[in-house]
């Protein structure tokens, strides 16, 4: 079995964590928040005084952090106490720029490392469900798989360095995008008298059919466990999927793709987080278009 690291234990990390104890790995556990540690602690990591002592003697390293600059933070602080031959792996969320700095720090130090963010929330976590896109060498990637499959259902190589970040963002830019695609369906369903069971039983088998839809209906009703069916509490809160949508706009930007319905997706995922909702499920957009005013 093996020693690993984990770095970075909130509401994705201590789930993950617990999975890989589960399995009969030894997992050292490092967090900046006392009651993330005591969560740890419960479900048997060994608590490290401090990421440096955490991947003192693992030979893998896990960070699930909230953005690029605490990941790039917490590996110039590790890389160089890591063991010789220990594999990096990034699981947060973050822009494609820094997952390849992350990365190069990681070769600096003759490290092998992958991104490897997921889809399938705190669920997915929890059940060992999740979705990795991994990012990274075939030796990195042969590496990391056979610890990755003790927290998911499916590991997906998506290439080299970075391009397990940039099949997050694009995925999560179809995903943003096509829930206030359905939502507007449903609202002018509303206007025109057509009732929602009605759409859905047309659209769910026609050609709008798509996950926002079938999977997570974001009005109640049609899909019984969807979040529009309790009281849109998350799921996938509104605030991360504008995270995500920002990230594949400044993505695109960098690499100058034209996505004005990723842009637009942006802009209105913002206005719904500015007016307090950032903490409802993100198909509680359904909500905000509703009552939102026709502009001509
Ligand atoms: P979270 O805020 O609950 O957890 C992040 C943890 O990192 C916190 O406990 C924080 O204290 C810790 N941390 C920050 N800086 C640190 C440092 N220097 N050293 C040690 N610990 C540090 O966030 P989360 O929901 O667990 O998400 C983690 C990542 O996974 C994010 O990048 C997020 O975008 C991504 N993600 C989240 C979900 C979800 O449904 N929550 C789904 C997919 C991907």
């Amino acid at each position: 079995m093996t020693t690993i690291a984990f770095i970075g234990l909130g509401n994705m990390g201590n789930p993950m964590a617990a999975n890989l104890v589960k399995a009969g790995h030894t997992v050292y556990g490092f967090d900046l928040l006392p009651d993330n540690l005591s969560v740890a602690k419960a479900n048997g990591l060994s608590v490290a005084s401090s990421a440096v002592a955490a991947v003192a003697e693992a030979d893998v390293v896990i960070t699930m952090l909230p953005a690029g600059k605490h990941v790039l933070a917490v590996y110039e602080s590790v890389a160089k106490a890591a063991k010789h031959n220990a594999l990096f792996i990034d699981s947060s969320t973050i822009d494609v720029e820094s997952a390849r700095k992350a990365h190069e720090i990681a070769k600096q130090h003759g490290l092998l490392s992958v991104d490897a963010p997921v889809s399938g929330g705190i669920g997915g976590a929890a059940a060992g469900t999740l979705t990795f896109m991994v990012g990274g060498s075939a030796d990195a990637f042969a590496k990391a798989e056979p610890v990755l499959k003790h927290m998911g259902a499916r590991i997906v190589h998506c290439g080299e360095d970075g391009n397990g970040q940039a099949a997050k963002i694009c995925n999560n830019m179809i995903l943003g995008i096509s829930m206030i695609g359905v939502s507007e369906a449903f609202t002018l369903a509303e206007k025109l008298g057509l009732s929602h069971q009605s759409l859905f039983d047309v659209a769910s088998t026609s050609s709008g059919q798509c996950w926002s839809l079938t999977t997570y209906c974001p009005v109640p009703g049609p899909v019984a466990t969807s979040p529009a069916n309790n009281d849109y509490k998350p799921g996938f809160a509104a605030a991360l999927m504008l995270k995500d949508l920002r990230l594949s706009q400044d993505a695109a930007t960098s690499v100058g793709a034209a996505t004005p319905l990723g842009a637009h997706a942006e802009a209105i995922y913002a206005e719904f987080s500015a007016a307090g909702n950032e903490g409802s499920d993100f198909s509680g957009i359904v909500n905000y278009l509703r009552i939102a005013k026709r502009e001509n």
